[in-house]
């Protein structure tokens, strides 16, 4: 077994010139640290699960990434946040949609996974039952910052019809000149996700997002939908996606990857990448995706300018990567 544990932290127009030195260190020293956690679980022979839960729950709580703290606002300038886990071994799955109370919505996923009857809830229900479950609730406010607001102001003001990918809204941002730029330029977001295959051979997968920005209220995207943004089967693969959501729902992109290797013997590589850069652009799809197989191979195709990303495997140093 070749245990590896991947991350992203969002895709979309991540363009060099826009980031400073320093800002790009923070970026490579945060997804470092999450896969140090990760790969730390999986040294330990814990489960695929339990890494990536972990990995999710530290960007959830890194406000560079839009989940958790830092997420986006919808167009009424609220949070709702999306979270789905999936365990490869099972096939059990928990996910929850519209929240914005719970502090980690990926713990309140996996929760519904092992704790109920049921895979996805929503909205009251969904919040009612993370507390109940005794998980950590927030006001509404812990989940804000003041360039989230920025950004979705600059948003309605230039593109009032328009929901816009956290990284492509921080690209909008950056074109302004700086002298009308009411935000730090330093600034960077992006939804998260973990996929893991753990020394036991089991896979798993947690996708955790607040959406894009502007979006409507009650819109809910790919992350939460298993088999559209999140999907794991030891049969497979396990796959975490970040972009467009709604395109990803109308392609089930994930699945598309798992039962590509399912039923035409594709590789992992080759069933993700007719994905990302034939399915997904085929309809206007944007964004980007992490994989990995019951063998240890990975991929972390893009059809953006760039993807917060990395790997790590037990015993070796991390690798984390921005741009193409
Ligand atoms: N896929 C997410 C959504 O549509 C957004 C993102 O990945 O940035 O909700």
């Amino acid at each position: 077994m070749n245990p590896v544990i991947v991350i992203h932290g969002g895709a979309g127009a991540i363009s060099r010139s826009a980031m400073s030195a320093e800002k790009e260190r923070e970026y490579h020293a945060a997804l470092r640290q999450v896969l140090q956690v990760g790969q730390a679980v999986l040294a330990a022979g814990g489960s695929a699960v339990d890494a990536v839960t972990a990995a999710v729950v530290e960007l959830e709580d890194c406000p560079l990434f839009n989940a958790g703290r830092g997420a986006v606002f919808t167009s009424d300038a609220t949070h709702e946040l999306d979270a789905a886990i999936m365990d490869g071994a099972s096939l059990r799955t928990g996910a929850i949609a519209n929240v914005h109370h719970i502090r980690n919505p990926i713990l309140a996923a996996r929760s519904v996974m092992q704790n109920s009857r049921h895979v996805f809830f929503v909205g009251e229900g969904a919040e009612r039952f993370a507390r109940a479950q005794g998980l950590t609730m927030v006001e509404a406010s812990y989940f804000s910052t003041p360039e989230r607001h920025a950004q979705l102001l600059r948003v309605q003001r230039d593109t009032p019809e328009a929901a816009v990918l956290d990284h492509d809204g921080q690209a909008i941002v950056e074109s302004q000149p700086p002298a009308v730029h009411p935000l730090d330029l330093d600034k960077k977001f992006g939804t998260v996700g973990a996929v893991a295959l753990d020394a036991h051979g089991n896979l798993a997968a947690a996708t955790s997002t607040g959406g894009i920005t502007n979006k409507q209220v009650g819109r809910v995207g790919d992350a939460p939908l298993v088999g559209a943004g999140t999907y794991a089967s030891n049969q497979t693969c396990a796959v975490s996606a970040t972009g467009t959501g709604e395109m990803y729902i109308r392609k089930v992109a994930a699945y598309d990857i798992a039962a590509r290797m399912r039923y035409t013997g594709a590789t992992l590589e080759q069933a993700a990448h007719a994905v990302m850069f034939e399915e997904l652009p085929s309809i206007g799809g944007k964004g980007g995706l992490i994989a990995v197989d019951a063998k240890g191979n990975i991929t972390l195709p893009f059809n953006t300018e760039g993807m917060y990303r990395g790997y790590a495997r037990p015993g070796s140093d991390p690798v984390t990567e921005i741009y193409r």
